[in-house]
């Protein structure tokens, strides 16, 4: 760009706002998944679908830390039969949970079954109608593809029609790493690709008058993934198709590099508006990801599930042990969900960056903090009371409640 705009307030990427693209509502169990809804956290159990007693403990875990739509992977027809019952146990000594079941080579037989014990049927558009590929082969005729284009429809029909009849939900999840044959012929192993294998199951769906659909675009690399959901909305768009979008990394891998490579790629999406449902997948417990998706979401201001505090770096300014008052405050105030605290060093900067936090507490003078609400500071008191005076502050508002 050059120059300055004629108006800061037309140009888009100076809006402070999150303007989420808008779509449809897609029903999952009790959640419901789109633009009118908080965007949904998900996840996937790792344990064997077959052992019931270990998938339904596996489930429950996951809803109890806030996971509200849980997967299930169903690779046999003994598996689909499995989940019929691990519903049934859900229901029995906990409660109903949205469940989706993954459906891989193949598994037309295996969708058909599961569908009936499931919230949501997600099917992999590479895989659901698989021939091993062909190292000889140079090209595809146009009679070949619209073959197997038929083929596809033929087989992927009865489900649509089973999901459209039980008004259940289906995810179309293409994974760069699991691409067609044909697809890869015709478009490279690129985010175009991706689209069009998405775009050929949209298109049997919507002649069957078929719309609860969720569409994600996974890959391992983050500006792949970036660019597959950006093409995917914005096809989507310019062809009416207002289906919500499912966000991931695949295998982002474990640790600290895992969790900002997810963050990598989900967060800028979700800040221009794409995603309606999240996964960060990690190769680490499952339970493990959801304070991730959560801290993602809290972060763009898309989600409220904790207290959002607002803390200074600390630097040669700073009046007191910043680390360690964040620490008490954190302790005594954690469970405050939809407060803003500030923590922050010195009042040269602190009152001006707490960032219109409701409540600040700010080293005032060596062994002396102010504590602050909003823009006003309150009292001052000796930093020994600070902690326990912040507490009485909140409870003077009546914001308070107990642990
Ligand atoms: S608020 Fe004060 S103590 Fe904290 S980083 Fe800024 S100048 Fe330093």
């Amino acid at each position: 760009m050059t120059g300055t705009p004629a108006s800061y307030d037309s140009v888009a990427r100076y809006d402070t706002l999150i303007h989420r693209r808008q779509t449809r509502s897609v029903r999952v169990g009790d959640i419901w998944i789109g633009s009118d809804h908080p965007v949904a956290v998900q996840s996937m159990i790792n344990e064997d679908t077959l052992d019931i007693e270990g998938a339904t403990a596996g489930i429950r875990r996951l809803h109890e830390v806030g996971c509200e739509i849980v997967r299930l992977t169903v690779p046999s027809l003994a598996h689909a039969n499995a989940v019929k019952e691990i519903r049934q146990r859900l229901e029995d000594t906990y409660q109903p949970v949205p469940l989706v079941a993954d459906v891989h080579h193949n598994g037309m037989k295996i969708a058909l079954e599961v569908a009936q014990h499931v919230d949501k049927v997600r099917i992999n558009p590479g895989l659901f109608v698989f021939d091993k590929p062909d190292p000889n082969r140079t090209e595809f005729s146009p009679e070949e593809v619209s073959a197997i284009g038929e083929r596809i429809a033929e087989t992927f029909e009865p489900l649509v029609q089973l999901l459209k009849q039980e008004d259940k939900a289906l995810r179309i999840g293409v994974n760069h790493g699991s691409l067609a044959e044909r697809m890869l012929f015709s478009y490279g192993d690129t985010p175009l690709g991706m689209v069009e294998s998405a775009m050929e199951f949209i298109r049997i769906c919507d002649r069957l008058d078929f719309h609860n659909i969720v569409v994600s675009m996974k890959a391992s690399r983050a500006p792949v993934m970036m660019a597959a959901y950006r093409m995917m909305a914005d096809r989507m768009d310019a062809e009416g198709f207002p289906y919500p979008l499912h966000l991931g990394v695949t295998e982002a891998g474990d640790g600290d590099y895992g969790r900002i490579k997810s963050t990598a790629g989900i967060a800028p999406l979700l800040a221009e508006g794409l995603g309606d449902t999240i996964r960060v997948s990690l190769t680490e417990a499952p339970e493990k990801e959801i304070p991730v998706c959560y801290s993602i979401l809290q972060s763009l201001g898309l989600r409220k599930t904790m207290v959002e505090y607002v803390a200074c770096p600390s630097c040669g300014r700073t009046l007191f042990n910043l680390e360690e008052v964040l620490h008490q405050v954190r302790n005594a105030t954690a469970h405050l969900t939809g407060l803003d605290i500030a923590v922050m060093g010195c009042i040269v900067n602190g009152p001006g960056e707490m960032a219109d936090a409701d409540y600040g507490y700010v080293g005032k003078t060596p062994g002396t903090i102010s504590l602050y609400r909003g823009r006003d500071e309150i009292r001052r008191v000796p930093e020994a009371e600070g902690v326990a005076a912040l507490i009485a502050l909140i409870k003077e508002d009546g914001r308070w409640v107990d642990p």
